[in-house]
């Protein structure tokens, strides 16, 4: 979402003066060279690009854990708090198509989900959650906010017995010495 790449369009100088990992090209466009996340001072009108290897960008393959902070049709856009288990403090976005996965919920907002990442497109971290160990990791009842238990291939309240889906991760429910927020 806020990753950009070499030569990615920023801003234009009348907007912001360039700054680290930022050129201006001939036309007064500010463009980056390198990837990152875009860092904007509006006091100073200042606009950097913090490098990847600062803000421990994952690379392919790596396995996120992070909060789901969006559901859309076909995707689910996760704020990630681990890459490979290591904590990692800038709040940077991956997104995760669901399609052609055959359940009514894939995830909902705020479960705790674990994601491999695929590669970057268009400046944005694509992941994927078809392995067995990809998946939610925790999850809450929709209805009541109640804890609930794995049932076949589903999930049920054990507050108020509402049954739902998820696509649950192999280690479902394995994960709770993980404290997010
Ligand atoms: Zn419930």
């Amino acid at each position: 979402m806020n990753i950009v790449c070499p030569g990615d369009r920023l801003s234009c100088i009348e907007e912001y003066e360039s700054n680290e990992n930022t050129f201006e090209d001939k036309n007064g466009i500010i463009r980056s060279t390198s990837i990152g996340k875009i860092n904007i001072n509006k006091e100073e009108h200042t606009l950097e690009v913090q490098n990847a290897s600062e803000i421990e960008l994952p690379k392919t393959n790596d396995i996120i854990i992070g909060v789901v902070v969006s559901v859309i049709s076909s995707m689910i856009i996760v704020s990630i708090e681990y890459v490979n288990n290591k904590h990692i403090s800038s709040k940077i976005e991956c997104v995760c198509s669901t399609r052609g996965l055959h359940k009514k919920t894939i995830a909902i907002v705020d479960d705790i989900i674990t994601l491999k990442t695929i590669g970057y497109k268009n400046g944005t971290i694509h992941t994927s959650i078809n392995d067995p160990e990809m998946g939610v990791l925790f999850t809450k009842c929709k209805k009541c906010g109640g804890e609930v238990i794995t049932i076949r291939d589903g999930i049920k309240c054990i507050n108020c017995t509402w049954m739902d889906e998820r696509k649950l991760s192999r280690n479902f429910g394995n994960m709770n010495f993980i404290k997010l927020n």
